[in-house]
């Protein structure tokens, strides 16, 4: 694995204000002057010091959104304006993709090939907002008695400042996600970006002040969960807190939110199953499961981790798996030919080791992989474990990592019971030829997305959300734009 500065260099010093936060339109140092720093997880080296806020910093952001809000300086556009201005947005992270990704590589690990195809998940996340902000409208009803007529309509209005919480595995996407449909909404919005990765969030903050976004209307602070997020979610004049994280975290926002009952939307953890028939297309399944485990190092919501095969075809999948894992070249995300980035940090590489070590003392067995890749960096194989039980910490725990472990079934009832064994519910797949088994399959899994014949597909046209322990509410498809609504009734007494 060859470093390479360069790449980081150039990126690093493309960032316009890449110490600062974006408070009413100005970026600013933290109240406090102090400074956090963020790693490339590759080689373990700081790549940037970015502005380390506390509540005073997030009191000053709130109150500028909530400014924003009053004077509807964004609110009162019309939904074609905003439109517009979205729209801008896209092209001019089209403009810039080249650099955000190789700001998102850097600062995730994540291979640069892999950041582009971020990128190009969060330009479509406006694109497909900006064609929403015109699209809000309400209904008309009659009401009342021939004597006494009533005409009833609704209107759809902005919920008000939006904190927006994010995780540190999609950091693009997921800001994008929040910040398109709750600005096509018209919301004033806080960003926390996690303090990981933090940088493509800031560079989007400076693209959306080119694209038009008016002062005070996206603010972004930048620091710790347990301070600036905390802040966030308890702050009394946050109205509406969109939180993308652990479970563990969730809960937390629920509690910190209830002092004015915030509305909330909470994408969680996932244990996701992948249930693989014994008529399944195997070579097509093999390849599509293991991209379900192995992209972004397994460090996704989403991800495939709990493998249930027919037990006719359990050897096969598993070594096919197993296979396609020990083909993966680990390396730094900006050099070519890498396709597994590392970690995001020790404490994952730590956490990942210690689930793996875990199920083999419960009598697991290891097929391929299970342990970490050099010295330098995060980086940790592509794991396959097979002789694992349901009740193994690693089966029913969020691992985060790339991990998967398989378990033999012998009838579909039997699968299916299995897969819904979860607190989470967030997503899962189906492998089979059989089209009418695969949808009945889908019918019954109590999971947010089902997939047939792939793990990992999706967009900002499609919502997603979570069962279970795994969210409220969705993201992407107008069910985003809905969450950052209110919806007014308005009733007239007609003269006749
Ligand atoms: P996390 O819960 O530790 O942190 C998420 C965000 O919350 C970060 O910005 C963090 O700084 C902040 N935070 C931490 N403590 C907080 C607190 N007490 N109050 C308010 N904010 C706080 O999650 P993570 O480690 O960044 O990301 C991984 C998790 O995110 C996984 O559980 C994964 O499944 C989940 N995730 C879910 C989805 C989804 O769509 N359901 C998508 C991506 C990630």
């Amino acid at each position: 694995m060859t470093k390479t500065a360069t790449d980081q260099t150039t990126a690093i010093d493309s960032l316009e204000h890449p110490l600062q936060m974006l408070v009413d339109g100005s970026w600013i140092p933290s109240i406090s002057g102090n400074y956090f720093d963020v790693y490339n997880p590759g080689t373990g080296e700081v790549i940037a010091k970015v502005a380390k806020a506390d509540e005073r910093d997030v009191d000053l952001a709130v109150q500028a959104a909530r400014r924003a809000f009053e004077d509807e300086r964004w609110r009162r556009l019309s939904g074609a304006d905003r439109g517009v201005i979205l729209w801008r947005t896209a092209e001019l992270l089209e403009a810039n993709a080249d650099e955000l990704a190789r700001l998102e590589s850097l600062d995730l690990g994540i291979p640069l090939p892999q950041a582009r195809g971020m990128v190009v998940e969060a330009i479509n996340q406006f694109r497909y907002f900006a064609g929403w902000a015109d699209k809000i409208h309400g209904k008309t009803i009659d009401v009342g008695s021939a004597e006494r007529r009533i005409l009833g309509y609704t209107l759809r209005e902005p919920v008000g400042v939006a904190g927006l919480i994010v995780p540190w595995n999609v950091p693009l996407i997921a800001a994008s996600q929040k910040l398109a449909p709750a600005l096509a909404a018209g919301c004033s919005c806080v960003l926390k970006p996690a303090s990981e990765t933090p940088l493509t969030a800031l560079r989007l903050g400076a693209l959306l002040q080119e694209a038009g976004v008016p002062d005070g209307v996206v603010n972004i602070v930048t620091g710790s969960g347990s301070v600036v997020g905390a802040a966030i979610a308890a702050h009394e004049d946050v109205d509406k807190v969109a939180f993308t994280g652990s479970t563990e975290v969730g809960r937390s926002i629920v509690q910190a939110s209830a002092g004015n009952l915030k509305k909330l939307t909470l994408e969680l953890g996932g244990k996701s199953p992948v249930i693989v028939l014994a008529d399944a297309d195997l070579p097509s399944a093999i390849s599509g499961i293991a991209a379900g485990i192995f992209w972004n190092t397994g460090q996704v919501c989403s991800a495939g981790t709990r493998l249930l095969i027919h037990e006719k075809i359990f050897d096969e999948v598993v070594e096919g798996i197993a296979r396609e894992g020990r083909k993966l070249k680990a390396g730094y995300a900006t050099d070519a030919g890498v396709d597994l980035g590392p970690l995001i940090s020790q404490n994952q590489l730590d956490r990942v080791t210690e689930y793996v070590e875990g199920a083999v003392a419960e009598g697991a067995r290891i097929v391929s992989g299970g342990s970490r890749i050099g010295e330098k960096g995060y980086f940790f194989e592509p794991t396959v474990v097979a002789n694992v039980t349901p009740s193994m910490r690693m089966m029913k725990e969020e691992i985060f990592g790339p991990v998967i472990g398989a378990l033999p079934f012998s009838d579909i009832d039997e699968a299916v019971t299995a897969a819904n064994d979860s607190e989470y519910g967030l997503a899962a797949s189906v492998w089979t030829r059989d089209v009418g088994e695969a949808h009945s399959i889908a019918r019954r899994l109590r999971a947010g997305r089902v997939g047939i014949n792939v793990h990992r597909a999706g967009g900002a046209q499609v919502p997603v959300g979570g069962y279970k322990q795994s969210g409220w509410g969705c993201a992407n498809g107008p069910e985003a734009v809905d969450a950052y609504l209110e919806a007014k009734s308005v009733v007239a007494l007609l003269d006749r």
